[in-house]
């Protein structure tokens, strides 16, 4: 399981995270829900140790991999397979190397590293673009080649920053389902952000939501949807919205 006790992030005056206490299960989808600026973004760097929370715990599973007394597991050592909303693939690289890179900074031989990344191609449904680069692809297709880049060295946990922000609504329906599918399959840890209720619902297997840097509510979709904790989770996922 990935806790997080406490956490709590400063950005000069602003009050980012307040004491943000979670429990992620092993295997499950867990989604932070909540308006834009509540904190999703930053919840997600803290856990990829991108940023350094001010206070609080980070464990996963026997490792703590922050506390109160500093940064006990570096970044490029948690193993976690990210998708940013900010991250794009490398422009300059083919497809196959974007996907393979992460294989290459662990010293992988070549041989190893194509397989896998054919593998992970398939998984994505992107194996007949291997050759082509990212500016001959639509943004969802990208989206899909930084998925498979952060499953290219399988990761003990998948974060997802709002990976279908590039996709018309259609698309991201089919998205949803196909990630959700491929999540099954692959059965990795996920946490996945968005300010959609309507993903949220759909993809979860718990839902988060977040308000001004704490946490208002967690539950399945159904609790959420059904039974909001107070007024805020109402109007934000209720059924009455
Ligand atoms: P969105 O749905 O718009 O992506 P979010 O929930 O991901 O929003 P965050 O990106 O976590 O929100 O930002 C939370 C707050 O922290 C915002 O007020 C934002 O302006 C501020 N913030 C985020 N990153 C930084 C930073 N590097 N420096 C200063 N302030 C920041
Ligand atoms: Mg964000």
């Amino acid at each position: 399981d990935l806790v997080l006790d406490r956490l709590a992030k400063r950005f000069g005056a602003n009050q980012v995270l307040k004491d943000l206490s979670l429990t992620v299960t092993d295997g499950e989808i867990l989604t932070l829900l909540g308006p834009s600026g509540c904190g999703k973004s930053t919840t997600l760097w803290s856990i990829a140790g991108l940023h350094r929370p001010d206070s609080g715990t980070i464990r996963f599973g026997d490792r703590v991999l922050f506390d109160g007394r500093g940064v006990h597991v570096e970044p490029e050592r948690r193993d976690f397979g990210v998708v940013f909303q900010s991250y794009a693939v490398w422009p300059h690289m083919s497809v196959a190397d974007n996907v393979g890179y992460p294989l290459k900074l662990r010293k992988v031989g070549r041989k190893r590293r194509r397989e896998r990344v054919m593998e992970v191609l398939e998984l994505v449904e992107l194996e007949r673009f291997g050759d082509r680069y990212p500016h001959q692809l639509s943004g969802g297709q990208q989206q899909r080649v930084a998925l498979a880049r952060a499953l290219a060295h399988p990761p003990h946990l998948l974060l997802l920053d709002e990976p279908f922000s590039n996709l018309d609504a259609k698309l991201r329906d089919r998205a949803r389902e196909w990630l959700k599918a491929l999540q099954r399959q692959i059965g990795v840890t996920t946490i996945f952000v968005t300010h959609d209720q309507h993903e949220a619902l759909s993809m979860s297997d718990r839902i988060v939501v977040m308000e001004a840097g704490a946490v208002r509510q967690i539950g399945t979709p159904t609790e959420v949807y059904e039974h909001p904790a107070d007024p805020f989770v109402a109007d934000f996922v209720g059924a009455t919205n």
